[in-house]
């Protein structure tokens, strides 16, 4: 018996429908709080037994075919407010990154303007500490509020969180609700004039509006991922439907109608084939989920 809960269950849905990449298996049930007490009311009264985890937007997770035995929270539905103070601005952790930047620059407000263009939620973005060459989300951020798998609700301080290059190092049994970040003033021109030359540098360099994850690999060290994938000759590498894209090596797209086992298996054939050419062995920015 699942708990009463104010928010929405939904079950038996096919993760490629909500999916950014378009794959993935079925869903026991997905869970949409309504805001952090429900969330807390279901974590402290569902069946211990029940496999639980929070996404965000799936824009950076790969869920197997077999799908997810389990529970699902997804705090994108309800949990998305966004208030300004002074000199700083809360965030609850379903907001989408894009909103919250053009809230920010609406209000002439400089925060994550840099992370233009990055899809996902806030919370996704805290638990991969998303982020550009020179600039981090932990650059910014003050606190968050989160609620651990049995219900209980608290903050951490930034000092007390090792964030990492693309790992924002939450506990794994922690769903992040909230965050407070630092803020600073300039005119809406300046911030629209930065968004501006990120979009089209990303057009540029990116693929848009395809079906990807972004970087499939984190840069290792001093390299780039997509060079050493490009030199490894795993350019138009392809399995089935999941393929390099030609414009960024290090983002693999969903040509038709892939599969999870398809991008699983392109993923292996490129770290092998970037080992046998430089000894190095490529690290998953992604992550994984679900059945195998
Ligand atoms: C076109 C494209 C471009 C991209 N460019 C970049 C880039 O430049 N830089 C970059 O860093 N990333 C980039 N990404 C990757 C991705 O967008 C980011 O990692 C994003 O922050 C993930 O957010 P999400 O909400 O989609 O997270 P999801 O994919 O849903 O989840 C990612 C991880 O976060 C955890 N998580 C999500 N929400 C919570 C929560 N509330 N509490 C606890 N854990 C949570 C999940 O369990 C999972 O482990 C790109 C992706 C795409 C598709």
């Amino acid at each position: 018996m699942l708990p009463e809960i104010r928010g929405e269950y939904i079950f038996n849905r096919k993760i490629k429908e909500i999916s950014f990449i378009g794959t993935g298996g079925i869903c026991d049930i997905l869970f949409y709080p309504k805001d952090e007490e429900d969330l807390a009311h279901f974590l402290h009264n569902r069946s211990y037994d029940l496999p639980i985890i929070c996404l965000g937007n799936l824009s950076n997770t790969l869920v197997s075919d077999e799908g997810f035995r389990g529970c699902i929270v997804i705090l994108s539905k309800f949990m998305r407010n966004i208030k300004f103070g002074e000199n700083y601005v809360y965030a609850e952790a379903g907001a989408m990154l894009g909103r919250f930047i053009t809230e920010c620059v609406e209000n002439g407000i400089s925060c994550c303007e840099r992370l233009f263009c990055i899809p996902g939620t806030i919370g996704g973005a805290i638990a991969m500490n998303a982020g550009i060459p020179d600039f981090e989300i932990s650059d910014v951020i003050i606190d968050i509020n989160c609620i651990n798998y049995e219900g209980q609700k608290f903050s951490l301080k930034r000092s007390e969180i090792d964030m990492q290059y693309r790992n924002g190092n939450i506990p794994k049994n922690l769903i992040i609700t909230s965050a407070t970040f630092k803020t600073s003033k300039k005119t809406e021109q300046e911030l629209n004039s930065t968004l501006d030359e990120i979009f089209k540098k990303r057009s540029s360099s990116q693929p848009m509006g395809r079906q990807t994850l972004g970087s499939t690999f984190k840069n290792p060290n001093e390299f780039k991922a997509w060079q050493l994938i490009r030199e490894a000759g795993c350019d138009n590498l392809k399995v089935g439907q999941a393929s390099v894209c030609d414009l960024h090596a290090n983002f693999l797209i969903n040509t038709g109608d892939a599969s999870s086992a398809e991008f699983i298996e392109l993923i292996r054939l490129i770290k092998e084939k970037v080992f046998e050419k430089s000894g190095i062995l490529l690290e998953e920015e992604i992550i994984f989920i679900g059945e195998t």
